[in-house]
């Protein structure tokens, strides 16, 4: 995360299936974040759009509409639940990295217009790293 100068990180964007993030916007005090099983509990009534990226899809960013400030309940490293109120960059990075948890990109946040340009430019970029993407077609629904 910090090598890509990222500051906030999902487990599953690792291949790790456990509801644990980091999120380090750059403070020293107080320290970067980790949370496990981070809920958010609290949102703020104001909404702001910025320009967001992520370290799973490099170089292709859009502006998202978050909350200004969300409270997050989570267990610290040490599995004791504690509460962190967060307010603009920070409440962004930690609302980016829950949504991870939860199978949901930035870019799910946009217009389905805005996202198919984003993915196309972001998979043509990609086109000469052979073994980096895969293109997968879904399977046709079926009876399970
Ligand atoms: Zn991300």
């Amino acid at each position: 995360m910090r090598a890509a100068k990222g500051v906030g990180l999902a487990a599953n964007q690792i291949g790790v299936a456990q509801r644990v993030a980091v999120v380090d916007i750059g403070e020293e005090d107080p320290p970067p974040l980790a949370l496990i099983n981070p809920v958010i509990v609290e949102r703020g009534d104001e909404l702001e759009v910025a320009e967001e990226g992520c370290l799973s899809i490099p170089d292709i960013f859009g502006d998202v509409e978050r909350d200004v400030r969300v409270v997050v309940e989570a267990l610290d490293r040490d599995g004791k639940r504690f509460r962190v109120a967060a307010t603009g960059y920070k409440a962004r990075a930690i609302q980016h990295e829950i949504d991870h948890l939860d199978g949901v990109l930035f870019l799910d946040h946009l217009s389905a217009v805005k996202r198919s340009l984003l993915l196309a430019k972001w998979k043509k970029s990609r086109k000469k790293q052979t073994g980096y993407l895969k293109e997968v077609t879904p399977e046709p629904a079926g009876e399970l």
